[in-house]
Order: C-alpha cells, then sequence, then structure tokens
C-alpha cells in the first residue's frame, strides 16, 4: 500500500483515521506492516503489500480461485484488445476526462481489468474486494502510481460516507447476499455531485441455469474448473443455427470466441454462491431513493448510471 491512501482510509469499525505501522517498504509501497486505530485498538494486517480488513473470503471465495487461475486473461494491457475499455464505457458512459484527477472507486475489483484502464486515464482508483482477488490485481497493477488495492466487505469498507468524486461496480453486487444493501453502501461513499455507475445481472427471458446452478455451487471449485473447460470445444456445437440457441437456453455458456475467455465466463457464471438477477425498475428505484438524478440506462441489461445531487439540491427537491 501507498502511504498515500491514508487520507482517505479509515478504521471500518470506528471510522476514525489510521495509523501507519511499515515493517518492509519497496519504494513507496509498504509491504508489510500494520494499520491501526488509535481510537478502538482494532489493527489490520498488510500483507503482500496490500492492507486487510477481513480475513476470510466468505461468500466469495470462487472468485478468489478465478482471478488468482484466470489473472491475466481479461487485461487490455496483456490480451491487446479494449474490451474491458469499451466493458467499463458501456457500463458507466464517463469520458476519459472525466476520470482525470478524481479519486475513483472500484467496487469488487477482481484481478483489476477496469481499475487499469482508470488509472491509464489519469483516475486515482481503490479497488476493493473480498477476496485474494487483490492479489492478483496487485501484481497485475499494484505498483501503478494512481492505483490502490485492499481486502475488503462492501459492507465494511474503510471510507467514511462521501469520499470518492466517482465510483463503479461492475457485475459485482448481484453476487454479494444483498444487491440492494451492496448498492447502498457503495452509493453512500460517492460524494454529492459525483457519479455511480453499475452493471448488474438481468432477470429477463428465461433462466434455466439457476436449476444447474444448485448443484454447480456446491461442487469444488477444481472440478468446476474442469468441467467448465467444456465450454472450450462446446463452442461450436453452440454456434449452429437453431440448436445452438436450444442448446444454450438449456444450459448457457459463455460464447466468447477467445477460448480462455470462454472458459473464465463460464466458471463465473457456474460457481458464484450468490447470483441474483435484477429488472430496470427496481434498480432505478435504488438510484432515485439515494439521492441520485440524471439517472441513465444504457444498453444491454443491466447497465446503468446516476449523479449524486448535492446537499442543496435534495433540499430544494
Ligand atoms: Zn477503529
Amino acid at each position: 500500500m501507498k502511504a498515500s491512501a491514508l487520507r482517505f482510509l479509515v478504521c471500518p469499525a470506528c471510522r476514525e483515521a489510521l495509523e501507519l505501522r511499515a515493517r518492509a517498504e519497496e519504494g513507496r509501497e509498504v509491504m508489510t506492516g500494520s494499520l491501526v486505530s488509535p481510537r478502538c485498538g482494532r489493527e489490520y494486517p498488510i500483507v503482500r503489500g496490500i492492507p486487510r480488513f477481513v480475513d476470510s473470503q466468505g461468500y466469495a471465495a470462487s472468485f478468489g480461485y478465478e482471478w488468482n487461475r484466470f489473472s491475466r486473461v481479461q487485461l487490455d494491457s496483456v490480451n491487446g484488445t479494449r474490451q474491458s475499455q469499451q466493458a467499463l464505457e458501456a457500463t458507466t458512459g464517463w469520458k476519459d476526462s472525466d476520470y482525470q484527477g478524481r479519486l475513483v472507486l472500484d467496487a469488487g475489483v477482481g484481478s483489476g481489468r477496469f481499475a487499469e484502464v482508470v488509472a491509464s486515464k489519469g483516475g486515482e482508483v481503490v479497488g476493493i474486494d473480498l477476496t485474494t482477488a487483490v492479489e492478483a490485481a496487485w501484481d497485475n497493477i499494484g505498483r501503478h502510481e494512481r492505483v490502490h488495492l485492499l481486502q475488503a466487505d462492501i459492507f465494511a469498507m474503510p471510507f467514511r460516507d462521501a469520499t470518492f468524486e466517482l465510483a463503479y461496480s461492475v457485475g459485482v453486487l448481484h453476487h454479494t447476499p444483498d444487491t440492494r444493501a451492496a448498492f447502498e453502501r457503495v452509493a453512500a461513499v460517492v460524494k454529492p455531485g459525483g457519479g455511480l455507475a453499475v452493471y448488474l445481472y438481468a432477470r429477463y427471458g428465461p433462466q434455466l441455469s439457476d436449476g444447474i446452478r444448485k448443484v454447480t455451487t456446491r461442487l469444488p471449485v477444481r472440478l468446476m474448473l474442469g468441467l467448465s473447460a467444456l465450454a472450450v470445444p462446446l463452442y461450436y456445437p453452440y454456434r449452429l443455427p437453431g440448436l445452438g440457441k436450444l442448446l444454450n437456453t438449456l444450459c448457457p455458456i459463455s460464447l466468447h470466441p477467445d477460448w480462455r475467455w470462454r472458459w473464465l465466463d463460464t466458471f463465473d457464471w457456474y460457481t458464484p454462491q450468490y447470483q441474483w438477477k435484477l429488472q430496470y425498475p427496481e434498480v432505478f428505484r435504488w438510484f432515485r431513493d439515494n439521492g441520485f438524478q440524471d439517472i441513465e440506462i444504457f444498453d444491454e441489461p443491466i447497465r446503468m448510471r446516476g449523479l449524486k445531487a448535492n446537499a442543496h439540491a435534495v433540499a430544494a427537491g
């Protein structure tokens, strides 16, 4: 971690400032040490360069496995595409200039595919994840001067309310026990006048894989890694006219043209403990009820953003 993170980090228990005790440093990175809360006495270790505000991956352990196993597949800088940049743009609608000099929260950073984009556009990005995915992210982007990574719980984030100018969460909140409650926690740390954007799974059309997931979410992740690899060759029959559509309704797999991405995305669909699906009206209400205006809906459900009203505007409204 960088000492500069102390200006926005607080103890998640008492919300007071933290003191840094560095034991080993490499350049500007504190690799080993701890963060101590003088107010309540709690201590949070810094391990492998990352502050750890949780001691368990909880319900999200499959993602820790996933993002360490497939740590670089979706990084634009590695695969030479702009797919992560385009997916982030499709969710947020934010322009490159919107990121410059802004403090940006990536809620559920995974291996860092979107945080890498934000940092490259001049944003100072704070990526949190409940899982050891943050270790893959650290290896990918942790030393970037505008990247901060934390292992933390979205329901007990180490920030005060109204900390970030921008916050986004792409494909994450529906994997928590309570999507709406997770949304509200992220919404709370956005400053008045700041922006929030989310991508969530949609509950439109048949959801036959919910039944399959009742089995697959209980299988060992290593077995699921093997089973998900079936998506690599199944791509070809799934691409056939007619038959392919039927197969993909009965048992959806990723049809991404890159075989590694296909494998990763299929694993990602069948292993998470929680996978809620939403509809536009309810997510629209979440934005509105949390003080957001100028709510915009983008293509491919559910991608939506809003602008947090400032206190004056709320009072006037
Ligand atoms: Zn404390």
